[in-house]
């Protein structure tokens, strides 16, 4: 059994293509944690790539969104540390493995690439007793560009957050991985789920006190920088770009 850890970024469709050349998609499985924060687009790419894959597409999900977690974990999640990830995805997927496929007749899929490639012992470790490949890591290398182009060419909308400019397309570009550029994206592209973010981080901090998902360095001092301030720079800087 082949297992496409398939998250509807373009990284995992990409993966399903070079498996899909290499074992046909008869023993192919799709595998979608949903955080149930993803965007129309997203959920439509995953539908349309994996009817034209032809392989079944799986849902698992664990029922939250990553703000629940947080709140469940009193942790807010960030660029060093996302329990969502693990509590949204991870955890979702291996019961699922668990449940249906035997360990020594399956191989798990998942869609980094090269410049990723440090991550491969703690992805493969984590994983156990899984076996785990990595198809973006080999020869030929792909640009994010290129597998955007080929689903095109094949006919397919990739998730529109590649449009806007986003590297990553998962939960709506609400991600806590982000770094600044990536929320200065968001509060450009979609200042409503910005705004609807900041206020759950400052309902967060009320309770726990300075913690935000963004952290910045000033003077060699590492601090929180809440998104509430963030957007108050933007703001500065373009109404100083304005005058
Ligand atoms: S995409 Fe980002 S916010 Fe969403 S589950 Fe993964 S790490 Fe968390």
């Amino acid at each position: 059994m082949h297992v496409i850890q398939y998250s509807g970024g373009i990284g995992s469709w990409a993966t399903a293509q070079r498996v899909a050349a290499r074992h046909g998609t008869g023993d192919m499985i799709l595998l979608f944690s949903d955080t149930l924060l993803e965007e129309d687009s997203l959920y439509a790419f995953l539908a349309e790539s994996a009817a034209q894959l032809g392989a079944p597409l799986v849902r698992v999900t664990d029922g939250r969104t990553p703000f629940e977690v947080y709140w469940a974990t009193r942790f807010l999640g960030n660029a060093r540390l996302a329990p969502c990830s693990k509590v949204l995805k991870q955890q979702p997927a291996r019961q699922w493995l668990q449940a249906h496929v035997d360990p020594d007749a399956t191989t798990l899929y998942v869609g980094i690439d090269a410049s990723e490639s440090h991550r491969i012992p703690g992805i493969r470790a984590g994983w156990t007793p899984w076996t785990v490949e990595f198809p973006l890591t080999e020869e030929p290398e792909l640009t994010k560009d290129a597998m955007l182009a080929e689903a095109r060419a094949l006919g397919l909308t990739p998730p529109r957050a590649y449009e806007e400019g986003f590297a990553h397309a998962n939960c709506a570009g609400m991600c806590v991985r982000g770094g600044q550029k990536h929320w200065r994206r968001l509060l450009e592209c979609h200042p409503d789920r910005f705004v609807g973010y900041e206020r759950q981080e400052q309902e967060f901090r009320a309770e726990f006190g300075d913690v935000a998902i963004l952290k910045e360095q000033r003077n060699g001092v590492v601090r929180p920088l809440p998104l509430t301030e963030l957007r108050h720079r933007h703001e500065n800087a373009r109404s100083a770009r304005d005058d």
